[in-house]
């Protein structure tokens, strides 16, 4: 413990954000840009709030075991390279998980019982930079060949940390990836304003220096058969990610201007990666209403504020939740208490002009006040007056309407009971909508996949692949790893996922491994 009174005398600071007025004029990341030596003090500082307690549930509650304690430790003595040597033991990917996770460490430090946690999240990502800084990740070249070859299917976090771990073991390693740029949902579902792809594109540049092939543009399947594949290769890993979207079944949902997040999103991913000038689906002038609570939504909120929306409102079905954790969700789960992402924070500071009104994109601020705030006003559970939530909670969509030329027009809402979702009568209200987005999750991977369909996988009765305790599916020789197997999930446990599958795989081809296996199929996360 390199400090021992820091929890006591330095308060908890995070990456600081840039204003939201500047971010919403560009599509850079929100946080402030790493500056190294201006930021590290503070790193350093924060992490000398860490007690390094005896029994760290920090580390236990991450998916990755990542040796929290330790490299806090190391940061405050600042020594950079020791703590990125032990954060690259644990994490393939920390320059994704650190800007991207949730941290359920977080809710799990032992400060976070009755005080505020350590910024573990922000940490790990101030050494995933000065990893990069300090040449601690040059590509690292394999033992040797192994003389045996995987393919993997699908190019999403898990597909890519299984791809790193089983080049650095010496095995040939080809993925396949249908999308025209490899990445998965770190290319073209996240949008570049939480993940810059620069930063994807380092990762896979180390990755190809490695050894690892990338075949972009091939659909398994349909393009390449799966026997072909498994013909030549001696393992097949499936991480076809849970890409199967959950529909909104109300009348009205086939008008036009009625989208999928996953339709939404990667347009404007495309549109940054200079593919078009401009997308097919914006939100330029239209009065925009997303319908769901998670991640994926606010991703839609985030986009449809920078394509210069004429206003956003945001339905969750949920209650809002409470400020603290409950009793319901004790120390050290990982509690659903009210936050408000950076998404929420820039709808907020646009509503209220309290920040940056002197931006470029006022004509579009001044026709979201207009827009929403008369309709919503009344709506359930939710006052969303100048500066307040996008959001609305406990919000029950009924049924969308049209105009006569068949385009959606209005969402009809009321409030949702909070026993059972049914919409409270009386409480009916309509929200005028030029773009409707559903963002409702995913149910598994695509049902009528036509690698499914060639390689007969079982199922489970989530609508998962089916695979043993060491991700082994019927079919010798091929497993699964991510979100194919979980269900829609994490970055950090699709990691996890593909360190751990393989690990199974290096054992199969091998006889015996080396590589770590942080997980199983069976682990979830924390709950009471
Ligand atoms: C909009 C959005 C925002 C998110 N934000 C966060 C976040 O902030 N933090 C977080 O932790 N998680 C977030 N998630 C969840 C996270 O992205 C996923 O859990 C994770 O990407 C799953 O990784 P994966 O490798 O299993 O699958 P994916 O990333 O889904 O990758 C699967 C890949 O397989 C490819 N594929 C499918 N079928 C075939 C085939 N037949 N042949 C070839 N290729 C195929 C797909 O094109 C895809 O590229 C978010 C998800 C979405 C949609
Ligand atoms: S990967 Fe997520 S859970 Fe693990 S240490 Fe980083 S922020 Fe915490």
């Amino acid at each position: 413990m390199a400090d021992p009174k820091g929890f006591l005398t330095t308060p908890r600071q995070t990456w600081p954000r840039r204003s939201a007025a500047e971010r919403v004029a560009d599509w850079n990341e929100v946080n402030e840009v790493y500056a190294g030596q201006r930021l590290l003090p503070l790193v350093g500082r924060q992490a000398g709030r860490c007690m390094d307690c005896g029994i760290p549930f920090c580390h236990d509650a991450c998916p990755l075991g990542n040796l929290i304690p330790d490299w806090s430790d190391l940061v405050y003595r600042d020594n950079w390279q020791a703590a990125a040597e032990r954060l690259l033991a644990t994490n393939n990917f920390p320059e994704f998980t650190g800007r991207l996770c949730p941290a359920p460490c977080e809710s799990a430090c032992v400060l976070a019982i009755d005080s505020e946690p350590v910024t573990i999240k922000s940490i790990e990502a101030a050494i995933a930079e000065q990893a990069w800084q300090l040449g601690c990740e040059r590509p690292l070249a394999p033992p040797g060949p192994s003389g045996r070859s995987v393919a993997i299917v699908g190019s999403g976090p898990a597909g890519l940390a299984c791809a790193q771990q089983l080049t650095r073991a010496g095995h040939r390693v080809a993925v396949y990836e249908r999308a025209d740029r490899i990445g998965g949902l770190l290319r073209y579902g996240i949008p570049g304003f939480r993940l810059e792809k620069r930063l994807l594109d380092r990762r896979l540049n180390q990755m190809c220096l490695e050894g690892t092939e990338f075949h972009p543009g091939v659909t398994v399947g349909a393009d390449l058969s799966a026997a072909e594949l498994r013909a030549r290769h001696d393992a097949l890993v499936v991480a076809v990610g849970a890409t199967c979207w959950r529909e909104l079944a109300v009348p009205g949902r086939e008008l036009r201007g009625v989208h999928q997040a996953m339709e939404y999103l990667p347009l404007a991913n495309r549109v940054l990666e200079g593919d078009f000038a401009a997308p097919a689906i914006s939100a330029r002038d239209k009065r925009v209403v997303i319908v769901g609570g998670g991640d994926t939504a606010a991703d839609c909120l985030g986009t449809a504020l920078r394509q210069g929306a004429a206003g956003v409102t945001q339905l969750d079905i949920n209650p809002r939740p409470g400020e603290r954790r409950t009793a319901e969700q004790p120390w050290p789960v990982h509690p659903k208490t009210y936050r408000l992402t950076a998404s929420h924070e820039e709808a907020q500071a646009l509503t209220c002009g309290c920040d940056g009104s002197d931006g470029p994109r006022d004509s579009s601020r001044d026709g979201s006040r207009q827009a929403w705030d008369a309709p919503v006003a009344d709506a359930p559970g939710a006052s969303p007056v100048a500066g307040a939530d996008a959001r609305i909670f406990s919000a029950a969509t009924l049924r969308l309407s049209g105009d006569p030329q068949g385009h959606v027009a209005a969402l009809h809402l009321a409030e949702a009971e909070p026993a059972d979702r049914r919409p409270r009568p009386g409480t009916h209200q309509a929200i005028p909508a030029d773009l409707v987005l559903i963002a409702l999750g995913f149910c598994g991977p695509e049902p009528d996949s036509p690698l499914l369909g060639e390689l007969a996988l079982d199922l489970t009765p989530e609508g998962t692949f089916a695979r043993d305790h060491g991700f082994a599916t019927q079919v010798d020789g091929v497993f699964v790893a991510g979100d194919a197997g979980r269900g829609q999930s994490l970055i950090v446990w699709a990691i996890a996922e593909g360190r751990a599958a393989a690990a199974a795989v290096d054992r199969y081809l091998t006889g015996a491994t080396a590589l770590p296996a942080p997980i199983t199929p069976a682990d979830r996360p924390l709950v009471v």
